[in-house]
């Protein structure tokens, strides 16, 4: 399957703290990668390498190469807010903008350019939301605030934002950590139907939740990455 990106001998440091040592690791398009391991192993950390969410830490530093399509994300020559466009992220914790539900899907294109009309945008703002399965719940009331639903809803609206900007790989960092069960299980059925779309990754503590979702999974200790392979 074609690699959409790569790390090699990828190390991040906080200052002294020496948080991701060595890693080198393919994702590939058509999976689903889940990123496993304790709490403080740098799941987090390295996923946020991937498109240097890092940047806004002063104290980070990251060493070795990163690309994607082939280009180093890291090199002088990129452009970061192209960057995290083309590589999306979702939070742990769903943070929708304290805006109408429309906003928050337009916000993007509208920043990248994506629609060169109010009808285009309208088509952007539906076709995201139905990717992220929230469509059919919130399309007589698209003017209400995101912040108002409920937390499941909210986080597909945040997946939402992500997909408007047409993105080529999402990241998501223990997405479902706080949801509820039948709110997990909705994600879960997102991934599923976005897998091929989007090469996908998220940081789960959850193992079960690796193998329902998940591939390849990527194991993390101390820093380091110390297996790779199918989800087993
Ligand atoms: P995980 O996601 O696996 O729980 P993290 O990536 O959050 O792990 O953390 C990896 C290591 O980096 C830990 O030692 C953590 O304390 C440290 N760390 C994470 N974020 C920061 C930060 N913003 N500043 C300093 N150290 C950090
Ligand atoms: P405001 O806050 O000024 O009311 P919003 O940012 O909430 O505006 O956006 C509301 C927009 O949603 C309107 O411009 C309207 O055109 C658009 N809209 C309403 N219904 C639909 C629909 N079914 N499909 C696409 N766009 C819609």
């Amino acid at each position: 399957a074609p690699i959409k990106m790569t790390a090699r001998d990828v190390h991040v440091y906080y200052g002294a703290t020496h948080a991701i040592k060595g890693v080198s690791i393919d994702i590939d398009m058509d999976h689903v990668t889940a990123f496993i391991g304790p709490s403080g192993c740098g799941k987090s950390t390295f996923l946020r390498t991937m498109n240097r969410m890092n940047d806004t830490i002063a104290a980070a530093r990251v060493e070795g190469q990163i690309t994607l399509d082939g280009e180093d994300i890291y090199a002088p020559s990129m452009d970061v807010v192209q960057l995290r466009a083309r590589v999306g992220m979702v939070f742990q914790k769903p943070n929708p903008f304290p805006k109408s539900i429309y906003e928050n899907v337009a916000y993007g294109p509208r920043i990248h350019g994506l629609a060169a009309s109010k009808a285009d945008m309208d088509q952007i703002v539906e076709r995201s939301l139905k990717r992220a399965g929230l469509w059919e719940e919130v399309k007589d009331r698209l003017t209400d605030s995101g912040t108002a639903m409920s937390g499941g809803q909210q986080q597909r609206l945040c997946i939402a934002r992500a997909i408007a900007v047409d993105p080529e790989v999402i990241l998501m960092d223990e997405p479902c950590s706080a949801l509820d069960p039948i709110a997990t299980a909705k994600i879960e059925e997102l991934i599923h139907e976005l897998r091929g779309n989007y090469a996908i990754v998220i940081v789960t503590h959850n193992m079960q939740q690796a193998a329902r979702v998940s591939q390849r999974t990527a194991f993390f200790h101390l820093g380091n990455l110390v297996e790779y392979g199918v989800t087993s």
